[in-house]
């Protein structure tokens, strides 16, 4: 007699069903050539034993609600792909994303919406990831994109493909959402609403096998962290190098902090000059008076401070001192027209309380309002056009006057240009320093200049260097002269040395 078997398999019954079943027992009896003619057993149908089965299965790799890998899955993706760096030179990637502001759809509309929300994320993400790369969701608003290779096999190419990838992920998200507002069964008071959700992305790009995987989604954190903190909505992607620069940043940051308690800012003042040479007013620049370092200027420390949102408190600070100047200029005869102007952070801007706080700290130096100007870029005003054309607008009303900084370099939307509450257009010191060497770049400070006088904007020139510059510029009538040509930005000391010297002195320079 032969061995009995055992089995399981798949069958359809006669009403069209597809069942489990198991199947065990052997031959009862053969012919006179010894081939099996009956087969005794039993056959169980074990259906419901083989779903609850394959759920846990399920439940151990992917995520109930939204049916992806889920984070078990995605660490053991992620130990794989390290595993695999041993014989494979190209790079790989980590993406971790996260959704801003998902608490308040959570907050205001309730669980039921944010999980509809997390859904519709997951199934667009899905559709939209290159073949290959693993999906999951790692937890709340979390989710995390594996690219176990890209096509790339040095570092330069794979962090700008993989940035690129992280803005199409931003771009894919941020269209909106159709989210059904009432519960699915109660028809009468459902309603669609549209909701627009944004992510950030901190991304990961490696190719060592020297890394575990809890590093590598610990950094992936960190980067998405930084991308939220510089606004939200954008892609921060690291190497295994940034975390040098990770330490350095975090120790530059508490510094910050503590030079803004010890009062380390301080403004230096640069000259700014008529078209006749004449001291008409200045530009405050920031500098952080290091104890060790000496003199720091803005280059080495401005990215961190926005990012931390520093820079709200040493706008502040900037603004403070540009006022006191101001008080201690309008009280002498020989000083009260000059003017002093300040550079204005997006982050100072986009607060709620802007307007008032700036215009209440003004209106306690009484001072000449006229005499202070504000300096916004485009790339600021652009961002929110219509909550920067008020806000700006509010600060004109009180007398302060309003200047666009680095004019050429960004939009330069011409068009707008007259809707723009604006006095002033600062032409970018690119420009200057070409204008004299390329017909084509004069041709443009040219028609720029022509344009502003047409909208009855003042124009002042920075960066001016040569007597050249300053005579091409000139001729084509600006207004205000800023450059190393009269003086780089000057302590207080040594601004008070500036003005002592005769006006006859600057003259002389501009004569040439
Ligand atoms: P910016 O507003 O375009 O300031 C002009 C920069 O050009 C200054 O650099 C100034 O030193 C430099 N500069 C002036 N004349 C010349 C010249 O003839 N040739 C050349 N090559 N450069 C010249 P600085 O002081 O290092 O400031 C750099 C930037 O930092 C500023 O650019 C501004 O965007 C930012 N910044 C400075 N102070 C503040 C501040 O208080 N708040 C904010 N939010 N940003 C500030
Ligand atoms: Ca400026
Ligand atoms: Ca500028």
């Amino acid at each position: 007699s032969s061995a009995p078997y055992n089995i399981e398999f798949r069958m359809r019954r006669g009403d069209g069903k597809v069942i489990w079943v198991w199947d065990r027992g052997g031959v009862a009896e053969y012919d006179e050539h010894g081939k099996a003619i009956l087969l005794a057993g039993i056959v169980l149908d074990i259906t419901e034993k083989k779903i609850n089965q394959q759920q846990v299965e399920r439940l151990a790799y992917f995520d109930p609600l939204t049916g992806l890998h889920n984070r078990a899955q995605l660490e053991c993706v992620i130990k794989q792909t390290i595993a695999k760096k041993q014989d494979d030179s190209h790079y790989s990637a980590v993406l971790f994303l996260d959704l801003d502001r998902f608490k308040l759809l959570n907050d205001s509309y309730g669980h039921h919406m944010g999980d509809q929300l997390l859904k519709k994320v997951a199934q667009r993400l899905a559709s939209f990831i290159h073949p290959g790369h693993f999906l999951g969701r790692f937890g709340g608003d979390e989710f995390i994109i594996v690219c176990p290779s890209i096509e790339s096999e040095d570092e330069v190419t794979a962090l700008s493909q993989v940035n690129t990838y992280a803005n199409q992920v931003i771009h894919a998200v941020g269209q909106s959402f159709i989210l059904n507002s009432g519960y699915q069964e109660e028809a009468d008071d459902c309603e669609d609403i549209e909701y627009d959700i944004a992510v950030s992305v901190g991304g990961i790009v490696f190719n060592s096998p020297q890394v575990s995987m809890g590093y590598l989604v610990q950094l992936a954190d960190i980067a998405m962290y930084r991308a939220k903190m510089a606004g939200g909505q954008q892609a921060k992607i690291f190497t295994l190098d940034s975390q040098n620069e990770l330490t350095y940043n975090s120790h530059l940051i508490r510094d910050m902090r503590s030079a803004m308690q010890q009062k380390n800012f301080h403004i230096f003042l640069q000259p700014k000059v008529s078209a006749e040479g004449k001291l008409i007013g200045s530009e405050a620049l920031v500098r952080w008076l290091h104890p060790e370092r000496g003199v720091l200027v803005p280059e080495s420390f401005i990215d961190q401070a926005e990012e931390c949102n520093l820079i709200i408190q040493i706008g502040q600070q900037v603004l403070e001192l540009a006022c006191q100047k101001l008080k201690h200029w309008q009280q002498d005869e020989g000083t009260k027209h000059l003017t002093i102007a300040i550079n204005l952070s997006a982050k100072q801007l986009w607060q709620s309380h802007f307007v008032e706080q700036f215009t209440n700290t003004v209106a306690s130096y009484h001072i000449d309002t006229s005499k202070l100007i504000v300096e916004v870029t485009e790339s600021l005003l652009i961002q929110d056009i219509k909550d920067a054309t008020e806000k700006l607008s509010a600060l004109k009303n009180t007398g302060i006057k309003v200047s666009l900084d680095d004019f050429g370099t960004g939009y330069s939307s011409l068009n707008y240009l007259h809707r723009l509450p604006i006095d002033e257009i600062k032409i970018d010191r690119s420009f200057v320093q070409d204008s004299t060497q390329d017909p084509q770049t004069e041709l443009m400070v040219k028609s720029i200049i022509e344009l502003a006088k047409n909208f009855n904007l003042s124009v002042v020139a920075e960066g001016v260097e040569t007597p050249s510059q300053f005579a091409l510029l000139k001729r084509y009538g600006v207004n205000v002269y800023q450059g190393y040509l009269f003086a780089k930005p000057l302590s207080d000391e040594d601004f008070t040395g500036f003005m002592a010297r005769n006006a006859g002195a600057i003259s002389t320079l501009v004569a040439n």
